[in-house]
């Protein structure tokens, strides 16, 4: 349990060097595999560059987000995950917030001022790099970890060690590294290629000590079920792409539990 969080067992942060390599997908769908492995989840959705949360879980008309006679904020629910996304109450077309020192607080108030009752997990949605705003949010939110995701072409080790170092400095481990848009099957002749490259991610987990999460495949039917608002792991449960997640929510749930007991026995 967090201090600044109470009810929350554990926050994750979800993080990666840059845009577009799949992390707002990643964040929903893990934390839909985690709902399914029967976990009370929560998301939040930070993303300043791209809030995409609501559209991949079909909340884009939702009503705005109520508050609690205490001014916190009432999450949605949707798909047995309770949900708040920054796009809920601000307008995506003027950004100008987000910019200057205030940003880290105002982000604070979709995670810390949220009425999330009892969670085991509230996963976060990061902005993507390793600037300041995201060095400020690791550092005063209490995240039991980080998972850095990257795809194959993306492997800068450079890159990598910007976001480990960012979260080293504020004492935040790393729960390990996720490779997306590794490898893609052709549904029809079963032929396999690498368009991005693949086992960069594996690579630098090894050169980083660090867990290697998983990789997940290409996947066309990513797209358009995030873009329906009906996420993978949910629509298509058999796909490649969503055992992988809850493979990936497995490993997750058995690193967190360890580092829970041995903090409950002194060890930390
Ligand atoms: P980010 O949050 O890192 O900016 P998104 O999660 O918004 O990235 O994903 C960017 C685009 O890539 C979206 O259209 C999404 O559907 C697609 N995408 C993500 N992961 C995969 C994958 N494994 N296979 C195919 N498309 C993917």
């Amino acid at each position: 349990m967090t201090e600044k969080l109470p009810g929350v067992k554990h926050i994750i942060a979800m993080s990666s060097g840059k845009g577009g390599v799949g992390k707002s997908t990643a964040s929903v769908n893990l934390a839909l595999a985690l709902s399914q492995l029967g976990f009370k989840t929560g998301l939040s959705d930070v993303d300043i560059f791209g809030p995409s949360v609501p559209v991949m879980l079909g909340l884009q008309n939702a009503e705005r987000p109520l508050m609690t006679a205490d001014q916190r904020l009432v999450p949605l629910e949707k798909y047995g995950l309770k949900i708040m996304s920054m796009a809920l109450l601000v307008d995506a077309e003027s950004p100008a917030i987000f910019r200057g020192p205030m940003v880290t607080k105002f982000l604070q108030q979709f995670i810390l001022g949220v009425a999330w009752g009892e969670l085991d997990y509230l996963v976060l949605d990061l902005p993507p790099g390793t600037g300041d705003t995201q060095l400020s949010l690791a550092q005063s939110i209490p995240l039991s970890g980080a998972i850095i995701l990257t795809t194959p072409q993306d492997v800068s080790l450079n890159v990598a060690r910007r976001g480990l170092r960012m979260f080293e400095k504020v004492r935040v481990p790393i729960l390990g590294i996720i490779e997306n848009m590794s490898g893609w099957t052709c549904e029809k002749c079963g032929h396999h290629s690498d368009i991005f490259g693949a086992g960069g991610g594996r690579q630098m987990s090894e050169e980083l000590h660090v867990p290697y999460l998983g990789s997940i495949p290409i996947d066309p039917q990513i797209v358009s079920g995030g873009d329906r608002g009906e996420p993978i792991v949910l629509s298509l449960p058999n796909s490649e792409v969503s055992k992988a997640y809850v493979a990936i929510a497995n490993q997750l749930i058995d690193q967190l539990s360890e580092t829970s007991t041995l903090s409950q026995l002194g060890a930390f």
